[in-house]
């Protein structure tokens, strides 16, 4: 069996996390298994890198000098806490040195130039991943098995220029990944991989965006034609809703592809949006598990869902923190290229738009965006189109959505007015609601302090605790 196997930050916080995540790999490539590990920033790396990068923005450069080395102290701890044998830990302390001398220099040499490029930040960015990986392919070793670090760029992962949120060119990342892979398992090799980071055609890092380690999972999942990839964080798997806000919230057994995109949209769990896009066609199934409790069955995302496809609601999920604009403007009214010339309007304005609907008089177009693109939307539009095709803007903060998903409402009479229903019966104030033709996702927009109640109405309507299974 190949297996990819990814570990999110949180799970390899500490020396101890790395060294059960080690066990854990060493053991699940016991016999005719081969298996990759595939890991994230150590917790909260990236986010402290994404600091660095500002401070030199600031030009702060001892403030940022010093949170570099905040970085590497804690690399340096993990290494010495996560190593027993003396000959490997030195190895593995000399590899660090050599990344943590780039990292600071990289740092200087950008603090120099008081400039942060979409380049320089990803080189930046990748050095979480680069160390993690180090470390743990160090603990592996430690315990018996063999095993070496990968980056992204070195295993093969090849991406377009889009530093930030580049996107894989599968073709020549299939052949490198694939040829590579084969070697390092012809080898008894068990290879750590650092997620999140890749390189373009010009071989300069690149990132695939924030909580890429999951993509990079499928990514070599793909390539390798893995039977299984599991994603390996600190929760149970994907659940009926966030336990924060509802007590009785259940992990659910089993989701296909399309739930899980919806899934992982709305932030249900954090992943990826693109993590299940290369596995589509070869159907491989990923497991969602608790790297914390490795007896839990998680959840198990698959092309082919059993039974369970059939309940019609599966999970709900809030956003919030949004802001909705109703546009009017009785000159919309069956003019063509109406809707074309706003949205084009907010997306050269960079704005992300979450939600549309339109009612068929045509008279309002009503958007939702994120509250901190509120005002940079707004101002888009008043300057080019009020007084002309928009009359009137108006503007709600605070909103907050709230998506239905499962594949099961297809075709299933009834799940909107019971949602609804659910909501009214609590006395909360639907303001926007739409639903995709797909009918995988039905999401409706309240208040920001009505979103909980909102949920938890939802989830005791249609008993989530009791169709999870297991
Ligand atoms: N370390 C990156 C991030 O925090 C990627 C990942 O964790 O998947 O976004
Ligand atoms: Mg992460």
């Amino acid at each position: 069996m190949r297996l990819v196997i990814k570990f999110g930050g949180a799970s390899i916080a500490s020396a101890a996390d790395v060294a059960s995540v080690a066990g854990f790999l060493r053991s699940a490539s016991g016999g005719p298994n081969r298996v990759v590990g595939v890991c994230s920033a150590m917790d909260g790396t990236t986010d402290d890198l994404i600091r660095v990068s500002s401070l030199i923005r600031q030009e702060k450069k001892d403030d940022a000098r010093r949170t570099a080395d905040r970085i590497i102290l804690r690399h340096k701890k993990a290494a010495e806490g996560s190593v027993k044998k003396a000959g490997a830990r030195k190895r593995l302390l000399r590899g660090l040195e050599r990344d943590f001398a780039e990292l600071r220099s990289l740092v200087d040499g950008m603090s120099l130039l008081g400039e942060v490029t979409r380049r320089s930040s990803d080189h930046l960015l990748s050095f979480g991943e680069r160390m993690s990986a180090r470390i743990v392919s160090a603990a592996v070793s430690d315990l018996g098995a063999r095993s070496s670090p990968f980056t992204g760029k070195e295993i093969g992962i090849v991406t377009d220029s889009n530093f930030g949120e580049s996107k894989p060119l599968m073709d020549t990342t299939r052949l490198r990944v694939s040829k590579n892979m084969d070697g390092l398992f012809g080898e008894g090799l068990i290879p750590v991989v650092g997620g999140f980071a890749g390189a373009d055609q010009h071989g300069h890092v690149t990132t695939l965006g924030r909580g890429g380690s999951d993509y990079t999972a499928t990514i070599i999942g793909s390539c390798i034609g893995a039977d299984e990839i599991w994603l390996m964080s600190n929760v149970d798997g994907m659940m009926t809703a966030d336990p924060r806000i509802v007590g009785d919230a259940r992990v659910i057994g089993e989701v296909s592809y399309a739930e899980a995109i919806e899934m992982a949209l709305f932030g249900a769990k954090q992943i990826h949006p693109r993590t299940f896009e290369p596995v589509l066609s070869k159907k491989i199934p990923i497991r969602i598990r608790n790297a914390f409790n490795t007896e839990g069955p998680g959840t198990l995302v698959t092309g082919t869902p059993g039974s369970l496809a059939a309940k019609t609601v599966k999970c709900v999920s809030t956003i919030p923190n949004n802001g909705l604009i109703d546009i009017r403007g009785g000159s919309m009214v069956g003019s063509p290229g109406t809707a074309a010339s706003i949205f084009a309007t907010l997306a050269r304005a960079g704005i992300n738009v979450m939600m549309i609907s339109q009612n068929p008089s045509e008279s309002s177009i009503t958007i939702v965006v994120k509250k901190t693109s509120l005002d940079r939307a707004v101002h888009a539009l008043e300057v080019e189109h009020l007084g002309k095709v928009i009359k009137k803007l108006e503007v709600t903060s605070d909103v907050a959505i709230v998506a239905l998903i499962g594949a099961g409402m297809r075709g299933t009479a009834g799940v909107a007015s019971r949602a609804l229903g659910a909501a009214a019966s609590r006395r909360l104030n639907v303001v926007m609601i739409t639903q995709g033709s797909s009918e995988v996702n039905l999401a409706f927009v309240v208040r920001d302090q009505d979103a909980e109640d909102a949920v938890r109405a939802i989830h005791d309507e249609f008993g989530l605790a009791r169709i999870a299974g297991g």
